[in-house]
Order: structure tokens, then C-alpha cells, then sequence
């Protein structure tokens, strides 16, 4: 026994020493183990260093260290040298920006995914430098209008969300004086509501009037969650006429004029004025969703922002991208409401937006099956309308916007911090120390041609307006969360995305 024990206590130095000898090699080599499958990146600690990282203290050379999926520390070129133990992935001249946050898109799931779906859709948005969106409560079966609808959705994403995902609830006449229904829908955890002033195109999503829309305000005060309004109200003044024909985008164009969105608008700020501070639904916010009109529509809205009304608007890439007079008749792939007007309106949207006056943009990508674009047939009033975007909105944005001089903190500020100050998310939308690490690399130089060899992962891709354009900026990498989820036309083999939900 004696011997024995004083074997143990001549053996034991050593163990210790081969036990730490071993857990420094596994501490060493930790990084390097391979993560599960959620990412392209085996690591979990690492840097991404550019020369243009776009941060809110302006586009600085250096590099962003990443930790567990969140931003831990931003080094400028400077002070970097030495100061990497761990990988670095160097993206040289490439843009490095926050990652884009679409606040309105339409994945049509559950229900018809046969139009896009979860899966396609987020993968879609992966490869376009899209690391959140929000989808739209219609479009999918059923509408998303209660707690057991939003259930739906949420079965319907486990793992087939490339990217994370938050909801807009619907606001219906049915729900807007339910209190308690629409109490269980916000405390579920969607985002906010979104409402129609007009039809919207699907059955169980009718419209709401200004006493559904002031109700559904007083809820929100309390969550103090926005309400998305689709402002058209129908005029009678220009209907459609048989002598017109459908096939000329002219015909459509006249059936929905600027003044159906001045109509909303002027309903609207007649309950907006309530959100002020003191008023009684403040804490509500207003969002007017793709404005395309930007004389009236857009003047209501800066006086009513003047006067300290919660307010916000948005406008879609395909408004600034195209006008009326390069729509070729029968070519219902333009086809949207509110439509891409004339040419000056399109001047008028990007002076707004340069000017700070629309706070946002989003794509709506809103797809369906090419049999109901009737791109055959080429019948506008016919046609399904929604615009088919969603992977290139970065490119669109940019291309679009560079002979207006458009600058990277600019394109940083309408796609990401704004839209995440909208949807309430402060660890999203800015490069900063404590976010999470949703970053988008491209490069800003590069052109492409958007023809059929170009890797598309839209479920339909012969249905966007966008086919066929040349457009400046590729993106290189898609990062969500710290994941490797996109680079370079490869995916990471497993879907992570998480589901955002308000608290
Ligand atoms: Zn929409």
C-alpha cells in the first residue's frame, strides 16, 4: 500500500502535465474544429479585414473580429498589425457593410410555395447580401391574421430559412376590433401589422378602413411596434374601359393614378396625428409601404413628420430603377401597385431619398407562378402584380443610384439601419461592437450580366423585371450571425436562420 501511494504521488506531476499538455493542444485547436453544418467557415473565432468596411463612423480600412456569431471588436488598419491570433479572411479591396434587412417580402409559405417559399426565397436573399427579412402576412395560405396562423409559419421555416426571419402580422376587419385576438397575434412575436387601404388580391386578406387602421394603432401604442399601411385608396375618376387595351402598360397605368395613394395618405394623417407625443396612441408607429408617388403623396408625408407625427416610408428599387416609358406593352413583369410612374416621378424619388424624406427602401418581392404574369398573353389587367427581386436588390440599388452619386453609407443606412430601427432590432443594421455579425462582402466594381447563365435561386426567375440587365456589384459573401451562409454561388449545407420575434 505504502508503495503504491508514493508511486501516485511521484506519477501525479506528470499527469498533470500531460493533462494540460492536452487540454492546451484541444483549447489551440478549437477554433479549427469544423462547425456543425451551418456554415462555410469552420470557425468560431476569426477576423474579416477590407479596406472599405463600412461602419456609422464612416467606410474604414481594417478589420472586424468575430466571436460567436457577434461583432467583439473593429481595428483600423493602423493598430491591427500583430494583433490577429486568429484566422483572418481577408477580402482586400471588397466592400465589408451590414448586412441588408428587407422589411417587406412575400415567401408565399405555407400554402403556396409552388409561387417562392422559404426555402428558395432565403436562399435567394443569402446570395443577394440579404441576412434578415420580414415577411408579409399574405400571399402564404392562410393569412397570417392570428397566433395559430403565425404557428403555421413558424412550423413552416424550421430548417429552411438560410437567413433570419421575422413576420408582419395582418390587420383584418376581422381582427381590428378584437383586442385580445390581435393582443395574442403581437404577443406571439410578430414584428408589427401590416394593413390594406385597398383590395389586396387575396381572399382571406380584405381591406381595412381608417377606423380598423385607428384601432390597430391603439393596440400597437402599447407595443409600441409599427403599423405597415399599403396606401391606395380607389378612385373612381379613371376606370378601365373596353375600348382600352390591356396589353399597353398605358392602360394600367391610368386605372391606378398618383391620386389613389394622396387619397390614402390623406385618411392616414387623419389618425397619424395621434402617435405624437401625448397623443393617444403614442408609442404606434405609421409605415407607408412602397410609395411610388412622389409629388403629393410624399408632401403629406413630410409635413405630417414635421409636425411630429410617427411616421415612415419606404420606396422599392423598382421604382428608381424604372419609368413608365420604358415598359415595352404586354411585358407584365412590371406590373406592381402603386405602378412605376413617368420619368420625373422617378427624379422626384430619388431627390426624397437622397434628401432623407423616404427613411427606407425594400424590395416587396411579391412572385407567383409565370402562368399567372400571363407573360403570353401580356394582359396587364389580368396579370398578377408583384415585382420579382429579391436577390438583386444590392446591385439594383447601387447600379441605379450611381449616377446620383450614391455612397456606401448611404446604401448602409436605407437597407440596414434604418430598416432595423423599424423593426425594433438594436443588435442588427450597424457594424458595431456587440452585434451580431450580419455582414455582406461585395464588390462594387464588378459587372454582370443578369441573362440566363447567371446563378438565380428565385423560384422563378423568368418573372423578374431585372432578367436581362446589366448591373454593377457582386456580392462575394453572405454572413449571418458569424455563419458563412452564401460565398460565391456556394451555400452552407444546412439552413440556420433563426426566426426574430418581438419580445
Ligand atoms: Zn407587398
Amino acid at each position: 500500500m505504502k508503495m503504491e501511494s508514493v508511486l501516485i504521488w511521484r506519477l501525479l506531476p506528470l499527469l498533470t502535465l500531460i493533462a494540460s499538455t492536452l487540454i492546451f493542444f484541444y483549447a489551440q485547436n478549437f477554433n479549427k474544429l469544423p462547425l456543425d453544418k451551418c456554415s462555410l467557415l469552420p470557425y468560431h473565432h476569426y477576423w474579416i479585414s477590407s479596406k472599405r468596411i463600412v461602419t456609422p463612423e464612416g467606410v474604414v480600412s481594417g478589420a472586424v473580429e468575430i466571436k460567436e456569431g457577434k461583432i467583439v471588436s473593429i481595428v483600423k488598419e493602423d493598430s491591427k498589425h500583430g494583433n490577429f491570433k486568429q484566422e483572418v479572411v481577408d477580402y482586400g479591396e471588397a466592400v465589408v457593410m451590414p448586412g441588408l434587412i428587407d422589411v417587406h417580402v412575400h415567401l408565399d409559405d405555407p400554402g403556396r410555395t409552388e409561387w417562392e417559399g422559404f426555402l428558395s426565397g432565403t436562399r435567394a436573399a443569402a446570395a443577394g447580401g440579404i441576412t434578415m427579412l420580414v415577411d408579409m402576412p399574405l400571399n402564404n395560405d392562410p393569412s397570417t391574421v392570428s397566433k395559430e396562423t403565425l404557428e403555421l409559419k413558424l412550423e413552416a421555416i424550421k430548417k429552411r430559412i438560410y437567413v433570419d426571419v421575422g413576420f408582419w402580422g395582418g390587420l383584418i376587419p376581422d381582427n381590428a376590433f378584437n383586442t385580445s385576438a390581435l393582443e395574442g397575434l403581437l404577443s406571439a412575436g410578430v414584428l408589427g401589422l401590416k394593413s390594406f387601404m385597398c383590395p389586396s388580391g387575396i381572399n382571406d386578406f380584405p381591406m381595412t378602413n381608417i377606423t380598423h387602421i385607428k384601432e390597430g394603432l391603439s393596440v400597437l401604442a402599447k407595443y409600441r411596434r409599427p403599423l405597415l399601411v399599403h396606401a391606395e385608396v380607389q378612385q373612381d375618376s379613371e376606370n378601365y374601359l373596353d375600348s382600352d387595351d390591356p396589353r399597353a402598360y398605358s392602360t394600367y397605368l391610368k386605372t391606378r393614378s398618383p391620386l389613389w395613394e394622396e387619397a390614402a395618405i390623406r385618411e392616414l394623417l387623419k389618425v397619424t396625428k395621434d402617435t405624437r407625443v401625448g397623443g393617444p396612441a403614442q408609442g404606434a408607429h405609421l409605415h407607408v409601404v412602397h410609395l411610388s408617388d412622389s409629388s403629393s403623396s410624399l408632401d403629406l408625408i413630410k409635413e405630417a413628420k414635421t409636425s411630429g407625427d410617427s411616421i415612415t416610408v419606404e420606396t422599392c428599387p423598382h421604382y428608381l430603377a424604372f419609368s413608365a416609358d420604358e415598359i415595352q406593352d404586354g411585358d407584365t413583369r412590371f406590373k406592381c401597385s402603386p405602378p412605376i410612374r413617368d420619368a420625373a416621378n422617378k427624379e422626384k424619388l430619388w431627390e426624397a431619398l437622397l434628401e432623407g424624406h423616404i427613411d427606407l427602401l425594400s424590395s416587396d418581392h411579391s412572385p407567383t407562378l409565370p402562368e399567372l404574369k400571363l407573360l403570353s398573353e401580356g394582359d396587364f389587367m389580368k396579370a398578377w402584380g408583384g415585382i420579382s427581386s429579391l436577390q438583386f436588390v444590392l446591385p439594383v440599388t447601387w447600379s441605379y443610384g450611381l449616377k446620383y452619386g450614391v455612397t456606401l453609407d448611404q446604401l448602409a443606412l436605407w437597407w440596414s439601419k434604418k430598416p432595423a430601427m423599424l423593426v425594433g432590432q438594436e443588435s442588427k443594421g450597424v457594424i458595431a461592437v456587440g452585434n451580431h455579425a450580419d455582414i455582406v462582402v461585395w464588390e462594387p466594381d464588378v459587372d454582370f450580366d443578369l441573362n440566363d447563365d447567371y446563378p438565380v435561386y428565385l423560384k422563378h426567375p423568368s418573372i423578374s423585371a431585372y432578367m436581362g440587365r446589366r448591373l454593377s456589384g457582386k456580392v462575394l459573401a453572405t454572413f449571418v450571425r458569424g455563419n458563412l451562409v452564401y460565398k460565391e454561388g456556394n451555400r452552407a449545407p444546412a439552413a440556420c436562420g433563426v426566426p426574430v420575434l418581438a419580445k
